[in-house]
């Protein structure tokens, strides 16, 4: 099951929060939709959802159209956008019941599946006035699930949850997509959550997509640095740099890293160069890592200086 969006504009006003946006999120992974606050995430997923229409463009589920045809569009999907207020003063079974909309035996095997898979099959008949932040985020995951959903999209589920109550969700997610083939699009401004569940990635800034594809290949585009750890941090610097003047080694920059370590900016692969190098000139090499920038770098890359956007 796939969502295809195509040319999504939508203006509030004069304000542009979606500009020619054209994206499609595949089968079967966790897709990460990230950007800063008021890039427009949740005005693209309120429009996958056929919530809000665009003032351009259209997008096909399943290859249904998400709002002329929105019934057997959303069949499939389940979303959680902003989240949704339980009635505190109902249990979980009676807010279940009333916001999926859902009864019958199929339905009720569903729900204790699903609920058990979420830890709170013991908590169904408690107050959700009672619940905490994790479990009323658990209680909103576990809504999305139920109507068999193929494809769940969760705006920033995370938001206002504690660090071990972040690390519980991530892991939900990540089973969940694992376990079940669940696809899962997940927006969020933290770019250490999205790095660590999501396979893919759809980076948004200002309503443009700056980025969008498979995160290992996204971050492979980037040059590599390698972390050299050795006995005469200068000296070492001073040979590398000669061997790069004369053009032996692809070498762009060579900065200190602390204590003994060198970082090196490298435009190749040529981390066993470096080394053969150093020790067949004396040099006693105690590390050497390769370090890819992480996301963040990446985020930061695309969002300042560049402007640059790839949709087509
Ligand atoms: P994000 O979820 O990435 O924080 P949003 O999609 O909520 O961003 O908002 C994108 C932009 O659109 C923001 O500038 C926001 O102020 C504007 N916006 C969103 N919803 C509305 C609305 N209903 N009316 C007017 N402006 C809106
Ligand atoms: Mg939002």
């Amino acid at each position: 099951m796939s969502v295809e969006c195509f040319c999504l504009t939508k203006r509030y006003g004069r304000r542009v929060a979606l500009d020619d946006v054209s994206l499609e999120i595949g089968d079967g992974g966790v897709t990460g939709l990230i950007g800063p606050n008021g890039a427009g995430k949740s005005t693209l997923i309120k429009i996958i959802t056929g919530l809000v229409w665009p003032t351009e463009g259209f997008v096909l589920v399943d290859g249904f159209d998400a709002h002329r045809e929105h019934r057997k569009a959303m069949r499939r999907m389940g979303a959680i956008i902003e989240w949704p207020a339980f009635i505190p003063d109902l249990t979980a079974r009676q807010n279940l019941d009333i916001f999926s909309g859902g009864h019958g035996a199929q339905y009720r095997a569903r729900r204790t599946e699903i609920l058990r898979f979420m830890e709170l099959d013991a908590a169904l008949d408690r107050k959700v006035g009672t619940f905490s932040t994790g479990m009323r985020q658990r209680l909103g995951i576990t809504l999305a699930l139920l109507p068999e959903s193929e494809f769940i999209i969760l705006d920033e589920p995370t938001n206002g949850l504690d660090p071990a109550g972040i690390v519980e969700i991530r892991q939900i997610i990540r089973e969940y997509n694992r376990k079940f083939g669940v696809s899962v699009m997940v927006s969020s401004h933290l770019l250490s959550e999205v790095e660590q569940i999501c396979d893919h990635l759809i980076l948004i800034d200002d309503g443009r997509v700056k980025a969008w594809g498979e995160i290992g290949e996204l971050l492979g585009e980037e040059d590599s640095m390698l972390i050299l750890e050795t006995d005469r941090p200068d000296e070492a610097a001073a040979l590398l740099r000669k061997s790069a003047e004369s053009g032996a080694l692809p070498l762009e920059s060579i900065d200190p890293a602390g204590g003994k370590r060198l970082r090196l900016a490298l435009t190749g692969e040529c981390s066993g160069a470096v080394n053969r190098l150093l020790v067949e000139a004396g040099f006693e090499v105690t590390h050497l890592a390769l370090e890819r920038p992480g996301l963040e770098t990446f985020f930061l890359r695309q969002t300042t200086g560049g402007g640059e956007s790839c949709s087509e």
